[in-house]
């Protein structure tokens, strides 16, 4: 009897398996399908000065919307593409768009805003990476000192050498590099100090996950450990004041997080951008 349940449970997971496998094919294929129709969209979340407010970037974000599963998180799709060579291409969509689109922003509200964008590990292994960015940044026009290229610290454990490599090259073109969820890795102190990483985006569990009695400690920890280095430290995932008032008093300057906007499509972020600039236009009562 008990050998029978232990032989049923090795089936129920083999086909569990298989399932995930089937599902990850067909979302590789149906990723191929959508890089070919431009099927994948950006979104863009602001990044702002959490004493005042206003604007001084936005993350790019990429979004799919699949035609029968509907929104698929990039949680879910990235790691396909890396497992099925596309992620390249898809981080090269999302450069270029975003670069020419906060080229564009920056010009039109003479705000020079900073471009966030996510590199994946797969991409940064690739000796010709900072020669593609190079191209993408040329042909937008946004200048080099306005990009952010965020890497997991995940990313980064597995290759260190390679990373150090290309955060010197990207450094060497004017392009800062962003340590992403900082503080859910394993990053060694030994290794951090000897890489080129000018931001530390601090994990959203740091404002989420944590015992009320020890959330400023915590922070305040991290935060001086990235100031320490020389880094800039910023918020991610701050949904309420309380979240914004325990990094500002942390010495956390730059963040992002629902509190202030969503990850917003282009034309949405544009109407925002507006409303930034000319913020009294609503603060009239009877405007
Ligand atoms: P990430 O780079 O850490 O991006 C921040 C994530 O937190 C985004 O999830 C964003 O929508 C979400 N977020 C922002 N504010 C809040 C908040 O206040 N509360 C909560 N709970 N979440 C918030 P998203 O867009 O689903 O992306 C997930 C991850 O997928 C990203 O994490 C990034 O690692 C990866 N990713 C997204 N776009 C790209 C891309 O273009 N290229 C690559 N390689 N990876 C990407
Ligand atoms: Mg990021
Ligand atoms: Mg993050
Ligand atoms: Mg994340």
């Amino acid at each position: 009897e008990a050998r029978r349940a232990g032989r049923n449970h090795i089936e129920v997971c083999t086909a569990e398996l298989i399932a995930v496998a089937d599902e990850t094919l067909a979302i590789g294929k149906d990723l191929r399908k959508a890089l070919d129709e431009k099927g994948l969209r950006v979104c863009y979340q602001p990044l702002v000065d959490l004493t005042h407010g206003s604007v001084v970037g936005f993350e790019a974000l990429v979004r799919w919307s699949h035609p029968v599963h509907g929104h698929v998180s990039p949680a879910r799709f990235v790691p396909v593409a890396e497992e099925f060579g596309l992620i390249s291409e898809l981080g090269r969509m999302v450069l270029s768009t975003a670069s020419a689109q906060i080229q564009q922003w920056s010009s039109t509200f003479g705000i020079p805003l900073t471009a966030h964008v996510n590199v994946s590990g797969v991409d940064l292994a690739n000796p010709g990476f900072v020669t593609m960015v190079e191209e993408c940044l040329a042909t937008s026009g946004l200048p080099t000192s306005q990009l952010v290229l965020e890497v997991t610290e995940a990313a980064v454990e597995p290759q260190v050498e390679t990373a150090r490599a290309r955060f010197d090259g990207l450094h060497d073109i004017g392009v800062r590099v962003a340590l992403d969820d900082f503080g859910t890795g394993r990053s060694a102190l030994s290794y951090l100090q000897t890489l080129a990483v000018d931001i530390l985006k601090v994990d959203r569990s740091y404002l989420d996950d944590v015992d009320e009695s020890k959330a400023d400690d915590l922070l305040r920890g991290v935060i001086g450990l990235g100031q320490a280095l020389g880094m800039e430290v910023y918020g991610e995932g701050i949904e309420d004041e309380e979240q914004r008032t325990r990094l500002r008093r942390n010495g956390c300057d730059i963040g992002q997080g629902y509190l202030f906007e969503r990850p917003l499509p282009a034309e949405d972020a544009a109407v925002y951008l507006r409303q930034q600039a000319a913020p009294a236009s609503y603060a009239l009562p009877f405007g």
